[in-house]
C-alpha cells in the first residue's frame, strides 16, 4: 500500500525503508554481520558494545557526509534547538569577556526562530541585534554587507533556514572578511543534511533532529574545538559543550533510540549518494513547488526569490475561505500536514530530504486541480 506524502514541518517524514528496517530490528537487533543480540535498541546499555557501535557508526558516517574537519566534535545532546537558545550563550558569550563578565552576542533577525534564540539569549549575555528582516515582514535576508556587528560580540547568532517563514541563507556570512573576530553561530535545525556546509566559515551549528535527521529527543551539536571550555559557572553540567564532549556524548545518558534512528538515516543517506546527491534532488523539488506558485493566479509566495527556502515553502491561497476545502481535499488525495504554521497561516509544504519528488509532483499535479475547479 502506498503510504500518503507527509508534508509536516517536523517532526516529519521518515524514509519508508528506514522505518521498516527499525520495524525488523524492534524486538532483535542484528550487527552489522547479521547476528541477532537477543535485545531490541532501546533496552541495551548505552556503554554495551552493541550501543556503543552504533553511535561510533553513526558520528563516522555524520561526519563524512557533512564532512566535519577533524577539529570539529559533534555532540549528540538532548532539549532540542530551544534548549539551545540557552546553551549556546551559557557556553560561548564569555568566550571574548571571560566567564567574570557577562559577554555580548549579537543576532540577525530573519525569522521566528532567530528572534526567539535572541529573546532567550538575552538571560546570560548582553545582547544586540545586528541585522534583521522584521520590517519587511522577513521575507528577505539582510545582505551580510550591511550588518553593524558589535566589536565586542563573542559571537553572531543566524538561523539559517527559516523553518516558519521559509527564508533560507543560500551561503554563509564569512565574519572575518566583515572585519568581525566573532565567531558563527548557526541553527540549522530545519535544513541539515540537506546540503553542504562551508565549515571554515562556522563556530558552532546546532540543530533538532525530528526535521531532517531522525525522531524528536536529539539535539546535534557540532562545535569547533578550540570554543570548548568556556562556560559561564552557572551553565548545568550535562549542557557544558567541554563535559559533554570529554565524555563522548555519554555525561548523561544519551537518547539512544533516537541516535540509532538518526544513523540508520544517515546509512539512507548515503545510498542516496550523500549529502551533493540529496542537495540536487532537493533543489528540483523545491523549483518545481516555486515554479507552480509563481505560475498561478490561486496560490502565492512572499519570500524574496534568492532567499527562498528549498525545505519548508509556505503559500498562501489568493481567496483565504478556500483554505478549509484546500486542505481537505488534499488530505483524500493523501497529501498531509499542509497546513501553514499558526503565527503566518496560509498552507506550507516541508520537502525535507525524505520527501520524494514524487511527492511534490503530486502535490503540484493536486494543486493545478484544485486551481481549475475552484479558481
Ligand atoms: C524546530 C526548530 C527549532 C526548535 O526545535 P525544538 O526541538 O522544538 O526545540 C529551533 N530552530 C529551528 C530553525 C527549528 O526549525
Amino acid at each position: 500500500m502506498q503510504r500518503p506524502y507527509n508534508f509536516s514541518a517536523g517532526p516529519a517524514a521518515m524514509p519508508e525503508e528506514v522505518l521498516a528496517q527499525a520495524a525488523d530490528e524492534m524486538l532483535n537487533w542484528p550487527d552489522a554481520s547479521g547476528k541477532r543480540c537477543g535485545m531490541g535498541v532501546m533496552e541495551m546499555s548505552h556503554r554495551g558494545k552493541e550501543f556503543l557501535s552504533i553511535y561510533t557508526q553513526a558520528e563516522a558516517d555524520l561526519r563524512e557526509l557533512l564532512a566535519v574537519p577533524s577539529n570539529f566534535r559533534i555532540l549528540f545532546m538532548q532539549g532540542g534547538g530551544l534548549a539551545e537558545n540557552a546553551i549556546v550563550p551559557l557556553n560561548l558569550s564569555a568566550l571574548r569577556s571571560g566567564p567574570a563578565a557577562r559577554g555580548h552576542a549579537d543576532f540577525v533577525l530573519t525569522g521566528s526562530w532567530s528572534q526567539k534564540s535572541h529573546a532567550e539569549a538575552g538571560r546570560y549575555s548582553h545582547t544586540h541585534i545586528a541585522a534583521s528582516s522584521k520590517a519587511d515582514g522577513y521575507t528577505c535576508i539582510p545582505g551580510a554587507a550591511s550588518w553593524h556587528i558589535n566589536a565586542e560580540a563573542s559571537y553572531v547568532h543566524i538561523c539559517s533556514n527559516e523553518t516558519i517563514n521559509g527564508v533560507e541563507f543560500q551561503t554563509l556570512p564569512d565574519l572575518k572578511a566583515l572585519g568581525s573576530q566573532a565567531e558563527l553561530v548557526v541553527d540549522f535545525s530545519s535544513h541539515v543534511a540537506s546540503r553542504s556546509v562551508d565549515w571554515s566559515r562556522v563556530g558552532l551549528a546546532f540543530g533538532g533532529a525530528q526535521k531532517n535527521l531522525g525522531p524528536a529527543g536529539l539535539t546535534l551539536v557540532v562545535v569547533r574545538e578550540d570554543l570548548l571550555g568556556h562556560a559561564l559557572s552557572i551553565c548545568p553540567s550535562a549542557f557544558n559543550y567541554q563535559t559533554v564532549a570529554d565524555n563522548q556524548s555519554m555525561y548523561n545518558t544519551p537518547p539512544t533510540y533516537s541516535i540509532y534512528m538518526a544513523g540508520l538515516i544517515f546509512q539512507w543517506l548515503k545510498r542516496q549518494g550523500g549529502v551533493a546527491a540529496i542537495e540536487e534532488q532537493n533543489r528540483a523539488k523545491a523549483e518545481l513547488l516555486y515554479q507552480a506558485i509563481d505560475s498561478s493566479g490561486l496560490y502565492v509566495n512572499r519570500v524574496q526569490a534568492d532567499c527562498r527556502s528549498r525545505m519548508n515553502v509556505p503559500f498562501f491561497l489568493r481567496n483565504e475561505a478556500l483554505n478549509d476545502a484546500f486542505l481537505s481535499g488534499a488530505r483524500d488525495a493523501g497529501l498531509l500536514q499542509l497546513k501553514g504554521h499558526k503565527s503566518v497561516g496560509g498552507m506550507r509544504a516541508s520537502l525535507y530530504n525524505a520527501m520524494p519528488l514524487k511527492g511534490v509532483q503530486a502535490l503540484v499535479s493536486y494543486m493545478q486541480e484544485f486551481e481549475r475547479t475552484h479558481g
